[in-house]
């Protein structure tokens, strides 16, 4: 599997949707206290697909839009009556960014993907095991209209309502990034990150892809997510959501190190 954990109590591919709908305190400039915060497992991968948003009626964020997310993408929206401002992809494997350009390009938004990972929105196949590009043959893949490079670490991004610190995270794949939405500044609650295929709950991600690197994954790891305060809310690619408080004790691919 693409990006699936690698560890041996780990499932493959997660059962279970990682998100629910729910509120969490997010950072805004100003008051904001609750965010509409939805996800559901997409496509035969079962990437988890993230939307983002103030509350009904604002803009959006979209985090990984994977195989067979539009649909269900469009009734989140509908339902919430929310405006896409962007598709943030954490990296460039097909599981993440298959519907990309054409949510992007239905909402007329832009697509963020970092430089290195950028190759794989039109050769999605060469990042690859030969399974999986049989399966990606006679898919067609174009990059979206607008493409935005995240090619500066530790740049914020301020979209619909929201900062988005992006965090180079190179290990999983050259351009995997994570996406961080800070702790308010004294509200006590924890802030989010989205950490793709790089962290998982109880795993991390697998390095035997082309571009992948185990001791870039476990630096990204010590020196870009558990710096990061405990209440930190973990979002994954794939699986159930965790804090880093709970990796950081109990990740069997973490104890023994330094940190
Ligand atoms: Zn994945
Ligand atoms: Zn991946």
């Amino acid at each position: 599997m693409i990006g699936s954990p690698h560890s041996a109590s780990a499932p493959s591919v997660p059962a279970r949707p990682a998100g629910r709908v729910g509120t969490h305190p997010v950072p805004r400039d100003g008051t904001l206290v609750g965010v509409l915060l939805t996800g559901f497992a997409a496509g035969v991968l079962a990437c988890n697909c993230y939307v983002l948003a103030e509350g009904p009626g604002s803009d959006a964020i979209i985090v990984d839009p994977g195989q067979r997310a539009f649909g269900p993408l469009r009734r989140i929206l509908d339902q919430h009556r929310l405006t896409p401002a962007a598709v943030l992809l954490t990296h460039g494997h097909i599981d993440h960014i298959w519907s990309a350009q054409k949510v992007g390009d239905t909402f007329g938004c832009p697509v963020f993907i970092h430089p290195a990972d950028r190759f794989m929105l039109t050769d999605p196949i060469r990042g690859f095991g030969p399974r999986v590009a049989q399966a990606a043959l006679g898919a067609l893949f174009r990059e979206p209209r607008q493409v935005v490079e995240l090619d500066r670490d530790g740049q914020r991004l301020d979209l619909g309502g929201f900062a988005v610190i992006v965090d180079h995270t190179p290990g999983h794949t050259r351009g995997s990034v994570v996406f961080r939405l800070p702790e308010p500044t004294g509200a006590g609650s924890g802030g989010i990150v989205l950490t793709g295929d790089t962290l998982f709950r109880n795993s991390v991600g697998r390095t035997d892809l082309p571009g992948g690197s185990g001791r870039d994954l476990l630096g990204s790891i010590v020196g870009k997510l558990l710096v990061l305060d405990d209440d930190t809310r973990v979002l994954p690619g794939h699986g159930e959501a965790s804090t880093i408080g709970l990796e950081r004790r109990g990740n069997p691919f973490l104890q023994g190190m330094r940190l």
